[in-house]
C-alpha cells in the first residue's frame, strides 16, 4: 500500500518534544486493551465502545485500602454509586469487599439489587422523599442527615415503627482556601451542626451514631482532609463532652483525584493527583491520636472517581477528516460529550492504535452531534489520523456511564474484560425499540 505524504519533519534522537517540565510529550500508540487488539474489539461490538478493565479496578482497590488500613484499623470503603452504576462496576467492588454510598431513591433500590445488605447502604443526599427515607431507616440502612426537614421526617418515621431510629450527621465546613461545599449538611463553623445534633438528640426519637462530610471532588491537596478530620474530631469531643456521646462512625466521603488531566493545567496527569498513600497520612493520623483506642471510630472511605476513572477507556472510530479555515485538522469521531460528559473538564488521553508516521500534527477532535461544543479535544498533536482509524481515549471510567446523554445517537456497547483476559457486555448498546418503550401515543394519534 501506499504510504500517504507526509510533511518533512526534524526529529530529535530521543523523539517527541520535552515539555515544561521536561517530560516527553510523544504520542504512545495502544493498538490493545488488556491485551485484546482494539480492532477485534470493534469487529465483535462496535464502535464506539466503553471497556472497562477488572485487573485495574481490582488493583486501585487493593491500593486503597491497603493505604488505609496500613495506618488505621477499622477501614471501611462505600462505593459511591453515582460514579458508575452499571452492575459489573457495582459488583465488583462489592465482592471485593466494598459497601455501597447512595444518594437516591434509585441508587438505594439498585444496591439492595446487587445484594447489599441495608445496614452496609451508606445513604446520602440532599433529597430522600418521605417514602424512601422510611423504608432506609425501617431497614437499618446508614443514612446521613441533610437538612432539619429531613429530621422531622425522620423523627415522624420513628414515631411510626415505635423505637428509635439510628442516622449520622452530615455536616460542612470551611477550609481555608478552598471552595467550601455549603449545601449539603448542616456548618460546622456556624454552629448549625451542633444545633441540629441537639435539637435532634432533644426530640428523643433520633439516636446520632456518626459524622458524616465530602469536601468537594478531585481534590488535589491532601492537607484539605487532614483539616477536614481535625474539625471532626473536634466536633466528636464536644459532643463527647456535653452528650457522653461516641461517634460509631466518621465518614470522610469521596474526592480524591484520578489520573486525568483538567483543562488548563500544565503538569502531567501522574505527577498531579496524590497517591492514596498521601490522603491515607492525611486523614489516619489526626482520627489515630485523636481517640482513645477503645473508642476508635469506623473510618468511611466514598472514593468514587479516583477508583474508577483510570479503569475506562473509549474506543472511537474516525468518521471523517476536514481541514479547518485554521489550518487545523479537523477529525469527526463517532463519539461525542454525549458519551463523554467529562470532556467539559478534563482534557483525556488520546491515543492512536497504529503507527502513522512519526510527526505529529494539530488536530481538533469533535464528536458526532450536531452542535459546535461537542468537542472532545480542543487541540492535540496526533500522528496523522485518517477515516476509519480508532482511537483510544482515557481514563473515562468514572461518571460518563451515569451522564451520558441519550441525544441523536444511541448508546453503545460496555464491555469489561476480566482478569482472565477475556471480554463480556456488561451493558447492551441499545436500540431504537428499547429507547421508545416507555413512549405512548395520546388516542387521537393512535
Ligand atoms: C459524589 C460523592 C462521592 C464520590 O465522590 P468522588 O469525588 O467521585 O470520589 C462520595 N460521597 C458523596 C456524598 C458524594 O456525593
Amino acid at each position: 500500500m501506499k504510504k500517504p505524504y507526509e510533511k518533512p519533519f526534524i526529529h530529535r534522537s530521543r523523539g517527541g518534544v520535552a515539555n515544561k517540565f521536561g517530560g516527553l510529550a510523544h504520542t504512545r500508540v495502544m493498538p490493545a486493551v488488556e491485551g485484546i487488539p482494539v480492532a477485534e474489539l470493534v469487529e465483535k461490538y462496535g464502535s464506539p465502545l466503553f471497556v472497562f478493565s477488572e485487573k485495574v479496578i481490582r488493583a486501585k482497590h487493593a491500593e486503597l485500602i491497603q493505604a488505609f488500613s496500613r495506618r488505621y484499623p477499622k477501614v471501611q470503603h462505600a462505593w459511591s454509586y453515582k460514579t458508575n452504576y452499571l452492575k459489573g462496576i457495582c459488583r465488583t467492588m462489592h465482592c471485593l469487599g466494598s459497601w455501597a454510598e447512595v444518594v437516591s431513591a434509585m441508587e438505594y433500590e439498585m444496591a439492595l439489587n446487587n445484594g447489599v445488605a441495608p445496614a452496609r447502604i451508606v445513604f446520602n443526599g440532599p433529597y430522600k422523599p418521605y417514602d424512601i427515607l422510611k423504608r432506609a431507616l425501617q431497614d437499618g440502612a446508614m443514612v446521613n442527615m441533610d437538612s432539619m426537614d429531613e429530621l422531622y421526617d425522620a423523627e415522624r418515621i420513628a414515631a411510626d415503627m415505635g423505637q428509635k431510629a439510628a442516622m449520622g450527621l452530615r455536616v460542612n465546613m470551611g477550609l481555608g482556601s478552598h471552595a467550601a461545599w455549603d449545601r449539603f449538611g448542616f456548618n460546622l463553623d456556624d454552629g448549625s451542626a451542633m444545633q441540629a445534633l441537639k435539637r435532634a438528640l432533644a426530640g428523643g426519637k433520633i439516636r446520632i451514631i456518626g459524622l458524616h462530610a465530602h469536601i468537594g471532588t478531585f481534590i488535589l491537596d491532601p492537607d484539605l482532609y487532614r483539616r477536614q478530620v481535625t474539625k471532626l474530631i473536634q466536633l466528636c469531643r464536644t459532643i463527647q463532652d456535653e452528650f457522653g456521646l461516641n461517634m460509631e462512625y466518621l465518614d470522610i466521603g469521596g474526592g480524591f483525584a484520578s489520573r486525568n488531566r483538567l483543562k488548563g493545567t500544565y503538569l502531567s496527569t501522574a505527577d498531579m493527583a496524590p497517591a492514596f498513600e498521601a490522603y491515607a497520612e492525611a486523614v489516619c493520623d489526626p482520627i489515630l491520636n485523636g481517640f482513645a483506642v477503645q473508642d476508635l471510630p469506623l473510618l468511611l472511605l466514598e472514593s468514587g472517581r479516583a477508583m474508577i476513572d483510570e479503569a475506562g477507556s473509549l474506543i472511537t472510530t474516525v468518521a471523517a477528516v476536514k481541514r479547518l479555515t485554521g489550518g487545523l485538522r479537523g477529525v469527526v469521531l463517532d463519539a461525542g460529550v454525549n458519551l463523554l460528559f467529562t470532556a467539559f473538564w478534563y482534557d483525556h488521553e488520546v491515543f492512536p492504535t497504529v503507527e502513522r508516521g512519526r510527526s505529529p500534527v494539530e488536530h481538533v477532535l469533535y464528536g458526532p452531534l450536531c452542535m459546535q461544543i461537542d468537542v472532545i479535544r480542543e487541540q492535540i498533536k496526533l500522528p496523522h489520523l485518517e477515516k476509519g482509524d480508532q482511537v483510544v481515549i482515557r481514563p473515562v471510567g468514572a461518571y460518563n456511564n451515569t451522564q451520558w446523554l441519550q441525544f441523536i445517537h444511541l448508546r453503545p456497547n460496555v464491555v469489561m474484560i476480566g482478569e482472565n483476559g477475556t471480554a463480556a457486555v456488561i451493558r447492551k448498546a441499545e436500540s431504537v425499540e428499547y429507547l421508545q418503550e416507555q413512549e405512548c401515543l395520546p388516542p387521537w394519534l393512535e
